[in-house]
């Protein structure tokens, strides 16, 4: 089988999908792969770190916690607790 060229899913660059590739897809059974292997590596690294948490320190009532964002330098961050408080303090006012 000659190598095939496909176009990739995530970035729309065709890629080589050859002739060796071909044979260990097969013979695993495995569909052929839609993105190209710079998407392809970049997903696996991406899904290595993830998910990303970022230590933060309440500006309410000083406990530790864990925010799935990076903080804002300067803007005051608060836990889960005094979030979801503040969050309903909202709702009602
Ligand atoms: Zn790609
Ligand atoms: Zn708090």
């Amino acid at each position: 089988m000659p190598d095939v060229e496909t176009s990739c899913l995530q970035c729309k660059e065709t890629f080589l999908f050859t002739e060796k590739e071909q044979e260990i897809f097969y013979q695993r059974n495995m569909m052929p792969p839609q993105r190209c292997p710079k998407c392809r590596s970049k997903k696996a690294a991406s899904s290595e770190n993830a998910p990303r948490r970022f230590d933060i320190v309440c500006d309410h009532c000083g406990k530790h916690d864990q925010v799935p964002f990076q903080p804002k330098v300067g803007r005051s961050v608060l836990c889960r607790e005094c979030h979801e408080a503040s969050r309903s303090r909202a709702k009602f006012a």
